[in-house]
């Protein structure tokens, strides 16, 4: 059912005066007189209007708009929408019993500065604006953070080049306080234990619990009256047939008894991302290929080996920085991750293995691609996985003190890598409508890339301003 440009006029003053009536306090609801989205306002003569949730019965919730995913993004996205849209009753849909379960829970916990990307792209931009925004959203939230700062170090002549890339990039990127650190003495008064010829130092870069700001973000929405489902799995999409009203998007959730109805949907499902468009006819590129990244763990007593992150100099040919030393919230160390190919899209353990993902993941010509032009990488990170000498080799050319006794196996997380059918890493933000007759009702997040939850609240910003754009949500206010 699409929504005909008279129809938007009218439920854009439908939902204007909804929002006049909660901005003056004035609750003035009646449960028996919602008004639909074409001569409501006519139809309504005592001006009163219901709100969506007062159309809920035992087989049907109703909702203005629904966020799919309770990871960074998703909930960054509906509290971000939230304040700037107050009228709207929302709510996240997550399939696991606790927020951020997947990338958002599991990941290096580092607060980017910006240094890596392209000057003048998304991502880079993303990533300054996000940074300053996490650090104001933690201040203001009291949730804690450590601004340790950070060293890129090289370690062999031939890195030297891309040090210096790297630097330029940082500065035109506008990374606050980039410095070029031109001696192993200087490398060593930031942090003692370190060995290299150069290096760059963001004193900016931090760690954070990005569960925690996840979960931080999650309560500042409900208590703006966003509602968060857990163990609410999306299964499908379909048209609620509704004739007489505006709801049009219904959505079924595996075991629960009711389904949702909505006006409106985003979804930010991250590993699933393509699967969940595809439920809305989204266009079948680009594929998710789950990366595995496994961390090792500094015994406690070594862990004031490090003061900071110290991060190599990446290998430009991948999307990934490389294995590096990153102190958590928690004072323990993670070293890693490196990056294997899953056989499992929430797969978090060595031997993790699905047949109907795996099957899927070997069936498209983009894996088959990116695997025969990597095989040598590959096979050496997977090496790497399973022999942790060889990964403290690697982490020794920056620590020689560091030794095999000091480290065990940590914990891993699992990146979603959006895959070309070419073979290439896509490495843009995807965003995706779907076919049919719900397109103009469904925003699809195909690809939020890393780091997507430094950059949360920035990518917050975008997709609100593109919802709103998408589903005429400026003539509400
Ligand atoms: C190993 C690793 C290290 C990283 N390190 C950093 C770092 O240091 N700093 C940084 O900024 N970024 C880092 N990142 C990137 C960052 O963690 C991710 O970009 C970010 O968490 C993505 O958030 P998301 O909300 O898109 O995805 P997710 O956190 O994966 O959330 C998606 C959610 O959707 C839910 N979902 C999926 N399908 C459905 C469905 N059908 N119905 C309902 N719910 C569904 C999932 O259960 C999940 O909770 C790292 C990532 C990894 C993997």
């Amino acid at each position: 059912m699409a929504l005909r440009g008279h129809q938007i006029r009218l439920l854009s003053k439908t939902a204007k005066l909804h929002c006049l009536l909660r901005v003056n306090g004035v609750n003035n609801f009646s449960s028996n007189t919602h008004v639909g989205p074409s001569a409501a306002v006519e139809k309504n003569p005592t001006g009163k209007i219901s709100k969506a949730s007062q159309k809920d019965t035992e087989n049907y919730k109703y909702f203005d708009c629904v966020y799919v995913g309770g990871g960074i993004v998703g909930l960054a996205s509906a509290y971000t929408a939230m304040r700037k849209f107050p009228f709207l009753e929302s709510c996240v849909l997550e399939k696991e019993d606790k927020l951020a379960a997947h990338q958002s829970g599991n990941n290096s916990g580092v607060i980017h500065a910006g240094i890596y990307y392209v000057p003048g792209s998304l991502k880079a931009k993303l990533c300054v604006e996000g940074l300053r925004l996490a650090y104001e959203y933690c201040d203001a939230n009291n949730v804690p953070y450590k601004k340790c700062g950070k060293l890129i170090v090289a370690t062999q002549p031939d890195e030297l080049p891309r040090l210096a890339n790297l630097h330029e990039r940082g500065l035109k990127n506008d990374v606050p306080d980039l410095k070029l650190i031109e001696n192993e003495e200087g490398i060593r008064e930031i942090e003692p234990n370190c060995r290299g010829l150069k290096a760059l130092h963001s004193p900016h870069t931090g760690i954070v619990d990005w569960a925690e700001v996840s979960r931080s973000y999650g309560k500042n929405f409900e208590k703006s009256g966003g509602k968060i489902f857990l163990n609410h799995e999306v299964t499908g999409f379909r048209e609620s047939g509704m004739t007489d009203d505006d709801f049009p998007v219904e959505i079924s959730l595996k075991s629960q008894p009711y389904k949702i109805r909505t006006r409106y949907v985003i979804t930010c499902t991250g590993l699933q991302s393509d699967k969940v468009a595809a439920l809305s006819g989204g266009t079948p590129h680009p594929k998710i290929v789950p990366f595995r990244g496994e961390y090792l763990l500094l015994k406690k007593e070594k862990s004031d080996l490090v003061r900071g992150n110290i991060y190599p100099v990446p290998d430009p040919k991948f999307p990934f920085l490389g294995v590096h030393f990153t102190p958590r919230m928690n004072g323990d160390v993670w070293l890693g991750p490196n990056a294997v190919l899953a056989f499992k899209r929430e797969g978090y353990k060595l031997f993790d293995f699905s047949l109907k993902e795996f099957s899927e993941a070997a069936a498209y010509s983009g894996l088959r691609k990116l695997v025969f032009k990597n095989v040598s990488y590959a096979f050496g990170e997977l090496y790497r996985g399973v022999f942790i000498s060889a990964q403290v080799k690697q982490l020794q050319r920056f620590v020689p003190e560091l030794q095999l006794s000091d480290v065990t196996k940590g914990p891993a997380g699992v990146r979603a890598q959006a895959l070309a059918p070419d073979g290439s890493l896509v490495d843009d933000f995807v965003f995706d409508s779907g076919t049919g007759s719900l397109s103009s009702r469904m925003l699809h997040v195909r690809n939020a890339p890393s780091p997507a939850a430094t950059s949360s609240l920035a990518i917050a910003r975008m997709v609100t301003d593109r919802a709103s754009t998408l589903f005429d949500w400026k003539s509400y206010q």
